[in-house]
Protein backbone atom coordinates (compact mmCIF):
# COMPACT_ATOMS: atom_id res chain seq x y z
CA UNK A 1 0.00 0.00 0.00
CA UNK A 2 1.17 3.42 -0.95
CA UNK A 3 1.38 5.82 1.74
CA UNK A 4 -0.79 9.19 1.02
CA UNK A 5 2.05 12.04 2.75
CA UNK A 6 -0.08 15.08 1.63
CA UNK A 7 -2.45 16.29 3.15
CA UNK A 8 -5.59 15.85 1.49
CA UNK A 9 -6.58 19.87 0.31
CA UNK A 10 -10.24 18.99 -1.09
CA UNK A 11 -13.56 17.13 -0.04
CA UNK A 12 -16.44 16.58 -2.42
CA UNK A 13 -19.08 19.73 -1.97
CA UNK A 14 -21.15 19.82 1.05
CA UNK A 15 -24.16 17.20 0.39
CA UNK A 16 -22.81 15.95 -2.71
CA UNK A 17 -22.03 11.94 -2.75
CA UNK A 18 -18.81 10.26 -4.17
CA UNK A 19 -20.83 6.65 -6.06
CA UNK A 20 -17.51 4.05 -5.55
CA UNK A 21 -16.24 1.21 -7.51
CA UNK A 22 -16.17 -0.91 -4.08
CA UNK A 23 -19.08 -1.31 -0.81
CA UNK A 24 -17.88 0.19 2.24
CA UNK A 25 -19.57 -1.38 5.44
CA UNK A 26 -22.27 1.55 6.79
CA UNK A 27 -22.22 3.16 3.46
CA UNK A 28 -23.33 -0.10 1.11
CA UNK A 29 -25.64 2.25 -0.72
CA UNK A 30 -22.58 3.88 -2.00
CA UNK A 31 -21.69 1.05 -4.20
CA UNK A 32 -21.57 2.12 -7.95
CA UNK A 33 -22.78 -1.63 -8.80
CA UNK A 34 -26.09 -0.88 -6.67
CA UNK A 35 -26.88 2.20 -8.59
CA UNK A 36 -26.28 -0.01 -11.76
CA UNK A 37 -28.33 -2.51 -10.03
CA UNK A 38 -31.54 -0.45 -9.58
CA UNK A 39 -31.36 1.69 -12.69
CA UNK A 40 -31.23 -1.77 -14.75
CA UNK A 41 -34.62 -2.50 -12.82
CA UNK A 42 -36.17 0.78 -13.52
CA UNK A 43 -35.56 1.28 -17.25
CA UNK A 44 -36.96 -2.80 -17.48
CA UNK A 45 -40.14 -1.31 -15.82
CA UNK A 46 -40.43 1.22 -17.87
CA UNK A 47 -39.79 -0.73 -20.93
CA UNK A 48 -42.44 -2.95 -19.55
CA UNK A 49 -44.68 -0.24 -19.55
CA UNK A 50 -43.95 1.58 -23.09
CA UNK A 51 -41.99 4.65 -21.83
CA UNK A 52 -38.97 5.51 -23.60
CA UNK A 53 -35.85 7.19 -22.90
CA UNK A 54 -34.72 10.98 -23.15
CA UNK A 55 -32.02 12.78 -21.42
CA UNK A 56 -31.66 16.78 -21.09
CA UNK A 57 -28.75 19.00 -20.35
CA UNK A 58 -27.98 19.62 -16.80
CA UNK A 59 -28.25 23.44 -17.17
CA UNK A 60 -31.49 25.04 -18.44
CA UNK A 61 -32.07 28.70 -18.94
CA UNK A 62 -33.04 30.33 -15.34
CA UNK A 63 -36.46 31.08 -16.80
CA UNK A 64 -37.78 27.63 -17.73
CA UNK A 65 -37.75 27.09 -13.63
CA UNK A 66 -39.13 30.53 -12.97
CA UNK A 67 -42.59 29.75 -15.70
CA UNK A 68 -42.85 26.43 -14.32
CA UNK A 69 -42.15 25.58 -10.85
CA UNK A 70 -43.18 29.00 -10.14
CA UNK A 71 -41.96 32.22 -8.17
CA UNK A 72 -43.45 31.79 -4.71
CA UNK A 73 -42.05 27.98 -4.68
CA UNK A 74 -39.20 27.70 -2.26
CA UNK A 75 -37.23 25.84 -5.16
CA UNK A 76 -37.32 28.50 -7.49
CA UNK A 77 -36.93 31.53 -4.47
CA UNK A 78 -34.16 30.07 -2.66
CA UNK A 79 -32.60 26.74 -3.55
CA UNK A 80 -31.56 26.94 -7.21
CA UNK A 81 -27.64 26.40 -8.26
CA UNK A 82 -27.54 29.70 -10.83
CA UNK A 83 -24.79 31.44 -12.86
CA UNK A 84 -24.11 33.28 -16.19
CA UNK A 85 -22.73 31.81 -18.58
CA UNK A 86 -20.21 34.19 -21.09
CA UNK A 87 -23.11 35.33 -22.75
CA UNK A 88 -25.11 37.03 -19.89
CA UNK A 89 -27.44 33.92 -20.12
CA UNK A 90 -29.11 32.94 -16.40
CA UNK A 91 -29.14 29.48 -16.03
CA UNK A 92 -29.44 27.13 -13.13
CA UNK A 93 -28.74 23.00 -12.84
CA UNK A 94 -32.02 21.76 -12.80
CA UNK A 95 -33.82 21.56 -9.46
CA UNK A 96 -36.26 19.06 -11.16
CA UNK A 97 -36.81 16.86 -13.52
CA UNK A 98 -39.85 17.31 -15.60
CA UNK A 99 -39.75 21.17 -16.65
CA UNK A 100 -36.35 20.66 -19.03
CA UNK A 101 -38.90 17.36 -20.58
CA UNK A 102 -41.54 19.47 -21.16
CA UNK A 103 -39.26 22.34 -22.74
CA UNK A 104 -37.74 19.18 -24.86
CA UNK A 105 -40.83 17.69 -26.16
CA UNK A 106 -41.85 21.30 -27.28
CA UNK A 107 -38.50 22.38 -28.58
CA UNK A 108 -38.54 19.07 -31.23
CA UNK A 109 -41.98 19.19 -31.70
CA UNK A 110 -42.50 15.13 -30.50
CA UNK A 111 -46.14 15.50 -29.64
CA UNK A 112 -46.94 16.66 -33.50
CA UNK A 113 -45.71 12.99 -34.10
CA UNK A 114 -46.27 11.27 -30.92
CA UNK A 115 -49.71 12.58 -29.44
CA UNK A 116 -49.36 9.99 -26.99
CA UNK A 117 -45.98 10.52 -25.46
CA UNK A 118 -44.37 8.59 -23.14
CA UNK A 119 -41.09 9.39 -21.34
CA UNK A 120 -38.65 8.06 -18.67
CA UNK A 121 -35.24 9.60 -17.42
CA UNK A 122 -32.76 9.26 -15.16
CA UNK A 123 -30.64 12.13 -14.02
CA UNK A 124 -29.28 14.50 -11.67
CA UNK A 125 -31.21 17.54 -10.14
CA UNK A 126 -29.81 20.17 -7.55
CA UNK A 127 -31.41 22.16 -4.67
CA UNK A 128 -29.17 24.34 -3.07
CA UNK A 129 -31.07 23.41 0.38
CA UNK A 130 -29.89 22.70 4.26
CA UNK A 131 -28.57 18.96 3.72
CA UNK A 132 -29.16 15.84 5.65
CA UNK A 133 -28.89 12.16 5.65
CA UNK A 134 -31.80 11.73 2.44
CA UNK A 135 -31.87 15.37 1.39
CA UNK A 136 -28.54 15.87 -0.84
CA UNK A 137 -27.49 18.85 -2.91
CA UNK A 138 -27.40 17.07 -5.80
CA UNK A 139 -29.71 13.89 -5.73
CA UNK A 140 -30.30 11.59 -8.49
CA UNK A 141 -33.58 11.53 -10.17
CA UNK A 142 -35.60 9.00 -11.87
CA UNK A 143 -38.68 9.60 -13.72
CA UNK A 144 -41.43 9.31 -15.88
CA UNK A 145 -43.75 11.55 -18.00
CA UNK A 146 -46.53 10.90 -20.28
CA UNK A 147 -48.05 13.68 -22.05
CA UNK A 148 -51.73 13.89 -24.37
CA UNK A 149 -53.97 12.45 -22.37
CA UNK A 150 -56.39 13.26 -19.65
CA UNK A 151 -57.54 9.81 -19.24
CA UNK A 152 -57.62 8.94 -15.08
CA UNK A 153 -56.39 5.53 -16.50
CA UNK A 154 -52.88 6.80 -17.64
CA UNK A 155 -52.76 8.32 -13.98
CA UNK A 156 -53.19 5.21 -12.71
CA UNK A 157 -50.93 3.77 -14.84
CA UNK A 158 -48.17 6.04 -14.18
CA UNK A 159 -48.71 5.28 -10.20
CA UNK A 160 -49.02 1.46 -10.46
CA UNK A 161 -45.35 1.67 -12.59
CA UNK A 162 -44.12 3.94 -9.19
CA UNK A 163 -45.68 1.01 -6.77
CA UNK A 164 -44.57 -1.94 -9.11
CA UNK A 165 -41.01 -0.23 -9.50
CA UNK A 166 -40.30 0.22 -5.21
CA UNK A 167 -41.72 -3.48 -5.40
CA UNK A 168 -39.40 -5.06 -7.61
CA UNK A 169 -36.39 -3.56 -5.81
CA UNK A 170 -36.94 -5.19 -2.35
CA UNK A 171 -39.18 -1.82 -0.95
CA UNK A 172 -42.62 -4.02 0.32
CA UNK A 173 -42.54 -0.98 2.95
CA UNK A 174 -44.17 1.49 1.13
CA UNK A 175 -47.47 3.67 1.34
CA UNK A 176 -49.24 5.48 -1.44
CA UNK A 177 -51.39 8.38 -1.01
CA UNK A 178 -52.96 10.34 -3.66
CA UNK A 179 -55.10 13.78 -3.74
CA UNK A 180 -56.74 16.31 -5.89
CA UNK A 181 -55.02 19.39 -5.97
CA UNK A 182 -58.11 20.43 -7.81
CA UNK A 183 -57.62 22.74 -11.77
CA UNK A 184 -57.70 26.73 -12.37
CA UNK A 185 -61.55 26.50 -11.95
CA UNK A 186 -61.90 25.26 -8.38
CA UNK A 187 -58.52 25.96 -6.72
CA UNK A 188 -59.08 29.97 -6.77
CA UNK A 189 -62.45 29.65 -4.82
CA UNK A 190 -60.55 27.05 -2.28
CA UNK A 191 -57.54 29.30 -2.19
CA UNK A 192 -59.67 32.47 -1.04
CA UNK A 193 -61.82 30.00 1.16
CA UNK A 194 -58.50 28.31 3.05
CA UNK A 195 -56.87 32.48 3.26
CA UNK A 196 -60.62 33.44 4.90
CA UNK A 197 -60.21 30.25 7.26
CA UNK A 198 -56.75 31.14 8.30
CA UNK A 199 -56.09 34.64 8.58
CA UNK A 200 -57.57 34.46 12.70
CA UNK A 201 -54.78 31.85 12.91
CA UNK A 202 -52.31 33.63 11.28
CA UNK A 203 -50.63 35.31 13.80
CA UNK A 204 -49.38 32.30 15.58
CA UNK A 205 -48.19 30.93 12.43
CA UNK A 206 -44.69 30.21 11.55
CA UNK A 207 -42.94 33.22 9.11
CA UNK A 208 -42.88 30.62 5.99
CA UNK A 209 -46.68 30.43 6.15
CA UNK A 210 -47.16 33.97 6.58
CA UNK A 211 -44.82 34.33 3.55
CA UNK A 212 -46.77 31.48 1.70
CA UNK A 213 -50.09 32.77 2.67
CA UNK A 214 -49.86 35.71 0.68
CA UNK A 215 -47.63 34.33 -2.39
CA UNK A 216 -48.57 30.94 -2.46
CA UNK A 217 -51.38 29.71 -0.07
CA UNK A 218 -51.71 26.25 -0.79
CA UNK A 219 -48.14 25.72 0.48
CA UNK A 220 -49.31 26.06 3.85
CA UNK A 221 -50.95 22.71 4.11
CA UNK A 222 -47.29 21.29 3.57
CA UNK A 223 -46.17 23.31 6.93
CA UNK A 224 -44.13 20.69 9.11
CA UNK A 225 -44.01 22.89 12.02
CA UNK A 226 -46.02 21.13 14.78
CA UNK A 227 -48.32 24.00 15.57
CA UNK A 228 -49.47 25.12 12.15
CA UNK A 229 -50.01 21.41 11.60
CA UNK A 230 -52.50 21.43 14.45
CA UNK A 231 -54.20 24.32 13.15
CA UNK A 232 -54.36 23.14 9.83
CA UNK A 233 -56.01 19.69 10.62
CA UNK A 234 -59.23 21.55 11.18
CA UNK A 235 -58.81 23.62 7.20
CA UNK A 236 -61.24 23.06 4.59
CA UNK A 237 -60.47 20.04 2.47
CA UNK A 238 -59.56 20.80 -1.18
CA UNK A 239 -61.58 17.24 -1.98
CA UNK A 240 -64.54 19.63 -1.27
CA UNK A 241 -64.32 22.39 -3.30
CA UNK A 242 -63.77 20.04 -6.26
CA UNK A 243 -65.48 21.36 -9.68
CA UNK A 244 -67.55 17.81 -11.08
CA UNK A 245 -64.74 17.43 -13.61
CA UNK A 246 -62.01 17.35 -11.33
CA UNK A 247 -64.33 15.05 -8.91
CA UNK A 248 -65.43 13.03 -11.45
CA UNK A 249 -61.34 12.26 -12.70
CA UNK A 250 -60.48 11.84 -8.54
CA UNK A 251 -63.35 9.15 -8.42
CA UNK A 252 -61.97 7.40 -11.43
CA UNK A 253 -58.51 7.33 -10.50
CA UNK A 254 -59.85 5.38 -7.58
CA UNK A 255 -61.55 2.93 -8.99
CA UNK A 256 -58.96 1.99 -11.14
CA UNK A 257 -56.60 1.81 -8.55
CA UNK A 258 -59.02 -0.21 -6.75
CA UNK A 259 -58.99 -2.57 -9.83
CA UNK A 260 -55.34 -3.04 -10.03
CA UNK A 261 -55.28 -3.83 -6.56
CA UNK A 262 -53.06 -1.24 -5.50
CA UNK A 263 -53.94 0.19 -1.78
CA UNK A 264 -54.13 4.20 -1.70
CA UNK A 265 -54.60 6.83 1.25
CA UNK A 266 -56.22 10.17 0.66
CA UNK A 267 -54.60 12.38 2.23
CA UNK A 268 -56.14 15.57 1.97
CA UNK A 269 -52.91 17.81 2.89
CA UNK A 270 -50.75 16.50 -0.10
CA UNK A 271 -50.34 19.44 -2.35
CA UNK A 272 -46.37 18.91 -3.58
CA UNK A 273 -44.06 21.46 -3.79
CA UNK A 274 -44.97 22.46 -7.37
CA UNK A 275 -47.20 25.09 -8.43
CA UNK A 276 -47.96 23.35 -11.98
CA UNK A 277 -50.12 20.37 -10.35
CA UNK A 278 -53.27 19.68 -11.38
CA UNK A 279 -56.00 17.31 -10.20
CA UNK A 280 -53.97 14.09 -9.08
CA UNK A 281 -51.11 13.88 -6.98
CA UNK A 282 -49.48 11.48 -4.84
CA UNK A 283 -46.62 10.47 -2.91
CA UNK A 284 -45.03 7.10 -2.47
CA UNK A 285 -43.43 7.09 1.08
CA UNK A 286 -41.74 4.24 3.75
CA UNK A 287 -41.45 3.98 7.30
CA UNK A 288 -37.84 3.04 7.36
CA UNK A 289 -37.12 6.29 6.30
CA UNK A 290 -37.63 8.66 9.28
CA UNK A 291 -38.47 11.69 8.62
CA UNK A 292 -37.30 12.49 4.91
CA UNK A 293 -39.87 9.59 4.29
CA UNK A 294 -41.24 10.21 0.74
CA UNK A 295 -39.12 7.89 -1.70
CA UNK A 296 -41.07 9.82 -4.63
CA UNK A 297 -44.00 11.42 -5.90
CA UNK A 298 -45.78 12.67 -8.55
CA UNK A 299 -49.04 14.15 -10.56
CA UNK A 300 -50.86 16.00 -13.17
CA UNK A 301 -49.68 19.30 -14.91
CA UNK A 302 -52.52 19.67 -17.50
CA UNK A 303 -51.54 23.28 -17.93
CA UNK A 304 -47.92 23.27 -17.98
CA UNK A 305 -46.62 22.04 -21.71
CA UNK A 306 -49.12 25.10 -22.17
CA UNK A 307 -47.85 27.56 -20.23
CA UNK A 308 -43.95 26.70 -21.58
CA UNK A 309 -44.97 27.94 -25.12
CA UNK A 310 -45.93 24.81 -26.41
CA UNK A 311 -49.99 23.45 -27.57
CA UNK A 312 -52.54 22.79 -25.08
CA UNK A 313 -51.08 18.98 -23.84
CA UNK A 314 -52.60 17.16 -20.82
CA UNK A 315 -49.09 15.51 -18.94
CA UNK A 316 -48.53 13.84 -15.74
CA UNK A 317 -45.26 12.31 -13.97
CA UNK A 318 -43.76 11.14 -11.51
CA UNK A 319 -40.25 11.38 -9.60
CA UNK A 320 -38.41 9.19 -7.08
CA UNK A 321 -35.08 9.66 -5.20
CA UNK A 322 -32.44 7.16 -6.37
CA UNK A 323 -30.30 7.84 -2.68
CA UNK A 324 -33.43 7.72 -0.49
CA UNK A 325 -34.54 4.31 -2.65
CA UNK A 326 -30.65 2.54 -1.55
CA UNK A 327 -30.93 4.14 1.86
CA UNK A 328 -34.60 2.30 2.35
CA UNK A 329 -33.33 -0.56 0.73
CA UNK A 330 -30.12 -1.18 3.03
CA UNK A 331 -32.73 0.04 6.12
CA UNK A 332 -34.88 -2.97 4.92
CA UNK A 333 -31.63 -5.29 4.98
CA UNK A 334 -32.65 -6.35 1.64
CA UNK A 335 -29.69 -8.27 -0.34
CA UNK A 336 -28.77 -7.81 -3.87
CA UNK A 337 -25.71 -8.94 -5.74
CA UNK A 338 -24.63 -5.96 -7.68
CA UNK A 339 -22.96 -7.12 -10.92
CA UNK A 340 -19.98 -8.33 -11.05
CA UNK A 341 -17.16 -6.12 -12.51
CA UNK A 342 -14.23 -9.14 -11.06
CA UNK A 343 -12.29 -10.15 -14.29
CA UNK A 344 -12.90 -14.33 -14.94
CA UNK A 345 -9.67 -14.32 -15.78
CA UNK A 346 -6.28 -13.21 -13.90
CA UNK A 347 -3.09 -13.92 -16.08
CA UNK A 348 0.28 -14.50 -14.27
CA UNK A 349 3.49 -13.87 -15.84
CA UNK A 350 7.10 -15.18 -14.62
CA UNK A 351 9.75 -13.51 -16.39
CA UNK A 352 10.41 -10.86 -19.15
CA UNK A 353 9.66 -12.99 -22.15
CA UNK A 354 6.78 -14.78 -20.68
CA UNK A 355 5.39 -11.48 -20.00
CA UNK A 356 5.31 -10.41 -23.14
CA UNK A 357 3.28 -13.60 -24.25
CA UNK A 358 1.01 -12.60 -21.37
CA UNK A 359 0.58 -9.46 -22.85
CA UNK A 360 -0.42 -10.89 -26.14
CA UNK A 361 -2.79 -13.30 -24.62
CA UNK A 362 -4.51 -10.59 -22.39
CA UNK A 363 -5.03 -8.97 -25.26
CA UNK A 364 -6.70 -12.24 -26.78
CA UNK A 365 -8.58 -12.86 -24.38
CA UNK A 366 -10.38 -9.12 -24.17
CA UNK A 367 -10.66 -9.10 -27.93
CA UNK A 368 -13.27 -11.84 -27.29
CA UNK A 369 -15.35 -10.37 -25.12
CA UNK A 370 -13.77 -11.87 -21.52
CA UNK A 371 -13.25 -9.70 -19.11
CA UNK A 372 -9.66 -10.04 -18.06
CA UNK A 373 -6.47 -8.62 -16.56
CA UNK A 374 -3.08 -8.99 -15.14
CA UNK A 375 -0.96 -7.46 -12.35
CA UNK A 376 1.64 -4.08 -12.96
CA UNK A 377 2.83 -4.10 -9.69
CA UNK A 378 3.74 -6.90 -8.67
CA UNK A 379 6.63 -9.15 -9.55
CA UNK A 380 6.49 -12.27 -7.88
CA UNK A 381 4.61 -15.36 -7.58
CA UNK A 382 3.14 -14.81 -4.59
CA UNK A 383 2.06 -11.03 -5.68
CA UNK A 384 0.35 -11.47 -8.63
CA UNK A 385 -1.68 -14.58 -6.78
CA UNK A 386 -2.43 -12.46 -4.24
CA UNK A 387 -3.90 -9.60 -6.26
CA UNK A 388 -5.66 -12.41 -8.43
CA UNK A 389 -7.21 -13.55 -5.28
CA UNK A 390 -8.26 -10.05 -4.23
CA UNK A 391 -10.06 -9.84 -7.40
CA UNK A 392 -11.61 -12.83 -7.10
CA UNK A 393 -10.82 -14.21 -10.36
CA UNK A 394 -12.44 -17.80 -10.84
CA UNK A 395 -9.75 -18.70 -13.50
CA UNK A 396 -5.68 -17.90 -13.07
CA UNK A 397 -3.59 -18.48 -16.55
CA UNK A 398 0.22 -18.80 -15.35
CA UNK A 399 2.89 -18.49 -18.13
CA UNK A 400 6.65 -19.30 -17.07
CA UNK A 401 9.81 -20.59 -18.54
CA UNK A 402 8.72 -23.69 -19.14
CA UNK A 403 4.80 -23.44 -20.40
CA UNK A 404 6.35 -20.63 -22.94
CA UNK A 405 9.39 -23.22 -24.50
CA UNK A 406 6.39 -25.49 -24.89
CA UNK A 407 4.16 -22.93 -25.96
CA UNK A 408 1.56 -24.12 -23.54
CA UNK A 409 -0.09 -21.95 -20.39
CA UNK A 410 -1.44 -23.68 -16.91
CA UNK A 411 -4.79 -23.47 -16.45
CA UNK A 412 -6.06 -23.04 -13.09
CA UNK A 413 -9.80 -23.09 -11.33
CA UNK A 414 -9.43 -21.13 -8.26
CA UNK A 415 -12.90 -22.78 -7.26
CA UNK A 416 -11.57 -26.34 -7.60
CA UNK A 417 -8.19 -26.08 -7.29
CA UNK A 418 -7.41 -28.13 -10.15
CA UNK A 419 -4.55 -27.14 -12.44
CA UNK A 420 -3.74 -28.83 -15.82
CA UNK A 421 -1.62 -27.35 -18.86
CA UNK A 422 -3.58 -26.69 -22.42
CA UNK A 423 -1.98 -25.58 -25.44
CA UNK A 424 -2.01 -21.51 -25.52
CA UNK A 425 -4.21 -21.76 -28.93
CA UNK A 426 -6.56 -23.41 -27.17
CA UNK A 427 -7.38 -21.08 -24.21
CA UNK A 428 -9.97 -18.92 -25.17
CA UNK A 429 -12.49 -22.26 -26.45
CA UNK A 430 -11.37 -23.47 -22.38
CA UNK A 431 -12.28 -20.51 -20.72
CA UNK A 432 -16.03 -20.36 -23.06
CA UNK A 433 -16.89 -24.09 -22.49
CA UNK A 434 -15.72 -23.26 -18.46
CA UNK A 435 -17.96 -20.44 -18.47
CA UNK A 436 -20.96 -22.39 -20.21
CA UNK A 437 -20.98 -24.75 -17.12
ZN1 LIG B 1 -61.52 21.59 -11.05
ZN1 LIG C 1 -45.96 27.04 9.03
Amino acid sequence: MRKIINHMPFSSPPYMNDVLPYPSPGNNWLHSGRWRWVEYRFRRVCRCYGYREIRTPILELTDLFVRSVGEGTDIVSKEMFNLVDRGGRRLSLKPEGTAPVVRAIIEHELLAAHPLLKLYYIGQTFRNERGQKGRYRQHQQLGVEAFGSADPALDAEVIELAVRFFREIGITDQQLQINSVGCPNCRPAYREGLKKWVKPFLSEMCGDCKTRYEVNPLRMLDCKVPHDVEILSGAPKLLDWLCEDCREHFNSLRRHLEAMSVPYQIAPQLVRGFDYYTKTAFEITSGVLGSQNALGGGGRYDGLVEDCGGPATPGIGFGLGMERCLIAMESLGIEIEPEDEAPTVFLVALGESARSAAVRLLTEIRSAGIAADMDYVGKGLKAQMRLADKLKAPLVLLIGENELKGGVVSFRNMQTSQQEMIPQGEVIRRIQSWAKN
